[in-house]
């Protein structure tokens, strides 16, 4: 069995320059490069609360997500090398009827069962209830030192997990991250001091995580910026996918279709169109995600799209 801190000695984020564009200075933190699954923000989300969940005795690692969740697949692998129990709750019962088919199709899902975790699939209505559904109460009563986890992490622990992105002497005048939940935003905000500004990108359409981040830091340097979901969470278009591979070529970065690939397009627009002032220095936060880059290759091949090029 490892601890946590295994993790951070072993993996460590770097920061790149990307180049100047339009006079301004871009970076990239590598958050990716922490660990092949348990990556970018998921570990620092992860990072407080299985450092709390060990604590306990017996202890049961219980969260959620959906069939690609990158939040799913961190838990699965990080309970695995920590040698904690873990039990996924999957939106979709549809997933649950064939397991075997599931677990032959989906890369995210069968690799969260390899490493041991108990996948309950519910229905769409019931994966609303969160911590209210029945099957949480039926494990609850079963292992009372279940440590449940939200869907995509967010909790107190998480944010300040994710204050630990940024580190002293990171002297960026913009920091760009995408958006899910918020909690990583909100560790950035928190972390960052007030001549830095914060911009999330939102990975999905709607405005209503304003409410939900500042609930979650009393700063005022940030802003949510809503032009790049591409639809919403999961629908791409043709035009990111044709960036996400011209964005690797040229700078042997990968990117994910979900968040970051969002990220950049939208950076590189903004810094297009004269968003930042001259000579500034703008930070963009690889946040990971690349484990979902199988499974949406499969989904883009079966409607006959452009696929994303593996490195
Ligand atoms: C989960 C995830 C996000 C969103 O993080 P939130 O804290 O939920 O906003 C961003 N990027 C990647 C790659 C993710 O996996």
């Amino acid at each position: 069995m490892i601890s946590v801190s295994f993790f951070e000695q072993n993996y460590n984020s770097v920061t790149e320059y990307v180049g100047r564009f339009n006079e301004v200075d871009l970076f990239v933190k590598r958050e990716d490069l922490i660990h092949p699954i348990i990556s970018g923000n998921k570990f620092r989300k992860l990072k407080y609360n299985l450092l709390e969940a060990q604590k306990r005795e017996n202890a049961n690692i219980l969260t959620f997500g959906g069939a690609y969740s990158n939040h799913i697949a961190a838990t699965a692998e990080a309970c695995h090398l920590l040698g904690i129990p873990s039990t996924g709750i999957i939106r979709g019962d549809e997933l649950g009827r064939n397991l075997d088919n599931t677990l032959t199709n989906n890369p995210t899902l069968k690799l969260a069962h390899q490493k041991g975790m108990q996948l309950h699939f519910v229905s769409r209505t019931d994966f609303r209830l969160k911590e209210d559904m029945p099957i949480v109460k039926t494990i609850v009563d079963q292992k009372p030192s279940t440590f449940i986890i939200p869907e995509g992490g967010t909790n107190a622990l998480a944010i300040k997990g994710c204050q630990e992105i940024m580190q002293k002497g990171d002297n960026f005048d913009f920091i760009c991250s995408s958006v899910g939940t918020g909690g990583t935003l909100a560790g950035l905000i928190e972390a960052s001091n007030a001549s830095q500004h914060c911009i999330g990108f939102s990975a999905l359409k709607g405005n209503f995580l304003e409410k939900e981040i500042a609930s979650w830091t009393p700063k005022a340097n940030w802003t949510l910026q809503t032009d790049y979901h591409f639809g919403g969470y999961a629908k791409v278009y043709s035009e990111l996918i044709a960036f996400i591979n011209s964005f690797q070529k040229k700078y042997s970065i990968p990117l994910d279709p979900i968040y970051t690939g969002k990220l950049f397009y939208g950076i590189f627009e903004m810094i297009e169109a004269g968003y930042f002032p001259k000579n500034t220095r703008i930070l963009a936060v690889h946040t990971g995600g690349l484990q979902g880059i199988e499974g949406m290759n499969q989904v883009l091949e079966q409607k006959g799209l452009q696929t994303i090029d593996r490195s």
